[in-house]
C-alpha cells in the first residue's frame, strides 16, 4: 500500500479518472432526474424484493430459460463453477475462448484456472485486454484499466501488439480494435457475465459500451455466461429500475451504448447467434451473506463502482493496494464472505467511515455501516483484539487518546496547545507510540496555532 501512495504517476491516473466520472455523474444528475432519490429508493425496494424471494426467482428462472432452450447450471462454490465451465469447453473440443468482461469470472479466477487446463482465454474488453497483457489485475470493477494514462498504454501496445507508439486516444482505440478482430474470426466460445437475469421471461441482460459483449455472445456458436445468483431479478420492469441507475452512477452516461437481451440460443430460421446458450448461476458464500441480517444488503449491489469513484482511500491507493479481485467499500465486504475474513481483515482499516461511499450508491448500500460492523465483529472474534492487546505500548497509547477526544475540555485545551509540543513530537516521532506507526512512512505534520480555530469551523459537506 506504501508502495502505491509513493506511486505519483498512479496516484495522478486515480485522480483524473476518478474526478471526471464524478463530474460527470454529478453534472448528469443534475441535468436529467428529477428525482433521483426516489429512484434510489425504488432500486433499492427491488432488489431488496428480489433477495427475499430468492428461491422462488432462481427455480422461477430455471423453468423459464430451460424453455426457451438455455441450458441452466448450478454451481455452488467458485471451484464449481470453473468445473462447469471446463466441461462444456471440454465437451466441445475447444482450445481457445473469447471472453467479454465480467467480474464473476474475475472472482473466480477463471483465466488461471483455464490457463492450467491449456485452454487460452481471450480478453475482448478494451480495459481487460490491456490488465491482460501487463499481467495484472483489474484495478476497478468498472475500469479495469483506469490506473493507466494513454502513454502509458500506447507503451504496452507497442511492446505487446508489436504496434507504432502512439499516445493518439482514436489511434489507440483503432490498434485494440483491429487486434481484436483478428481474435474473434473462428473462435467456437465466448463466456460472458450477467447484469441482470430476468426470472419471469427466462431471460439474461447484458449491458457494455464497447460492442464486444454482443460479439462475444453473438459471434461463437456456443455462448457461456457466469452470473451470481444475487442478479436474478423478477420481470424486466425491475431491471429497467436498475438500468436507469447503472451507467449514470458508473460513468455519468444516461444510458448503456450496448442493452444485450439474450433470450435463448438461435431459431432455425435464424441467421446468427449461438447455438448453445448456458447460464451458469453461481453462489460462492452468497447465501452466507443472504442469512446475516445486515450484511445481506451488499447483495443488492449492481457493480456500478460509483463507490470506489468516490472512496478518500481508493482515490489515494487504487484497487491493486486491497489484494482482492473487489476492491473499495463494497469490496471490503463481500471479500470478507468470498474469499474468507482471515484474508480480507487488514482492508477493514482501508475506510474513513466518511459516508461518501453510501451517499453515492444506487441502491442504498450503507456501505460505510456495514464496514464498521464488519470491525466490530472482527474484533468479537477475538483475532484483531489480539493483536491489539500484546502491543502494550498502543494499548496505552489509544486510551490516552480516548481519554482527550472525549472529554470537550481537556479536547479543546490539547488542539489549542499542541503546537507547543511540536519540537517533543517531531524529536521522539520514531519512539513515540501510535505516532512511531504513521512517521514510518510519512513526516509527522507541523501543528499550528490555529488549528482549533480550523476544526471548529467544519461543517457538513454535502457530495451531490
Ligand atoms: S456498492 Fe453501490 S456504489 Fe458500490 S458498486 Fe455496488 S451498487 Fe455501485
Amino acid at each position: 500500500m506504501c508502495q502505491k501512495l509513493q506511486d505519483k504517476t498512479l496516484g495522478q491516473n486515480l485522480s483524473f479518472a476518478l474526478h471526471t466520472l464524478q463530474n460527470n455523474r454529478k453534472k448528469l444528475i443534475a441535468a436529467k432526474f428529477e428525482n433521483y432519490q426516489a429512484l434510489r429508493d425504488m432500486s433499492c425496494e427491488v432488489k431488496n424484493s428480489s433477495l427475499y424471494n430468492l428461491k422462488t426467482r432462481l427455480v422461477e428462472f430455471e423453468h423459464n430459460a430451460e424453455k426457451n432452450g438455455i441450458k441452466v447450471h448450478f454451481a455452488d462454490t467458485d471451484e464449481d463453477a470453473c468445473n462447469i465451465i471446463y466441461e462444456i469447453i471440454k465437451q466441445n473440443n475447444i482450445e481457445i475462448v473469447l471472453k467479454g468482461k465480467s467480474m464473476a469470472t474475475e472472482e473466480i479466477f477463471l483465466n488461471d484456472f483455464l490457463a492450467k487446463k491449456q485452454i487460452k482465454a481471450i480478453e475482448t474488453d478494451l480495459g481487460e485486454l490491456i490488465i491482460q497483457l501487463i499481467n495484472e489485475t483489474p484495478v476497478h470493477i468498472v475500469g479495469p484499466a483506469l490506473h493507466k494514462n494513454r502513454y502509458e498504454i500506447g507503451k504496452i501496445f507497442e511492446k505487446k501488439l508489436k504496434a507504432k507508439y502512439t499516445d493518439n486516444i482514436e489511434q489507440l482505440n483503432s490498434i485494440a480494435r483491429k487486434h481484436l478482430r483478428n481474435q474473434f474470426e473462428g473462435l467456437k466460445l465466448g463466456i460472458s457475465g450477467v447484469n441482470f437475469a430476468i426470472a419471469k421471461e427466462g431471460a439474461i441482460w447484458l449491458i457494455e459500451n464497447e460492442g464486444n459483449g454482443r460479439m462475444c455472445t453473438t459471434t461463437p456458436d456456443i455462448h457461456v455466461a457466469l452470473c451470481g445468483i444475487e442478479k436474478v431479478l423478477d420481470s424486466f420492469e425491475d431491471a429497467a429500475t436498475l438500468v436507469h441507475l447503472l451507467t449514470p452512477a458508473a460513468c455519468g452516461q444516461f444510458i448503456p451504448t450496448y442493452n444485450n437481451i439474450i433470450t435463448g440460443p438461435r431459431k432455425n430460421t435464424e441467421l446468427d447467434g449461438p447455438s448453445q446458450v448456458h447460464v451458469i448461476l453461481m453462489n460462492n458464500k452468497r447465501t452466507d451473506m443472504l442469512s446475516h441480517e445486515d450484511y445481506y444488503q451488499a447483495l443488492r449491489c449492481i457493480r456500478c463502482g460509483s463507490c470506489m469513484n468516490y472512496c478518500p482511500v481508493y482515490d489515494k491507493i487504487g484497487g491493486h493496494a486491497y489484494q482482492s479481485i473487489y476492491p473499495g467499500p463494497i469490496g471490503i465486504i463481500i471479500s470478507s464472505y468470498i474469499y474468507g475474513m482471515q484474508n480480507n481483515y487488514e482492508n477493514l482499516s482501508l475506510c474513513t467511515l466518511c459516508n461518501r461511499c453510501s451517499e453515492a450508491c444506487p441502491v442504498k448500500i450503507p456501505l460505510h455501516d456495514l464496514i464498521r460492523k464488519l470491525r466490530a465483529d472482527f474484533i468479537k472474534q477475538n483475532k484483531l483484539s489480539k493483536k491489539i492487546k500484546s502491543n502494550y505500548q498502543e494499548q496505552l497509547g489509544f486510551k490516552l487518546f480516548a481519554k482527550v477526544a472525549t472529554n470537550g475540555t481537556i479536547w479543546k485545551f490539547t488542539i489549542s496547545n499542541i503546537h507547543n509540543f511540536n519540537y517533543i513530537l517531531h524529536r521522539f516521532e520514531h519512539d513515540l507510540p501510535v505516532i512511531k506507526v504513521w512517521s514510518k512512512y510519512k513526516s509527522l505534520p507541523e501543528f499550528k496555532t490555529s488549528l482549533y480555530a480550523k476544526l471548529t469551523q467544519i461543517e457538513n459537506v454535502s457530495y451531490e
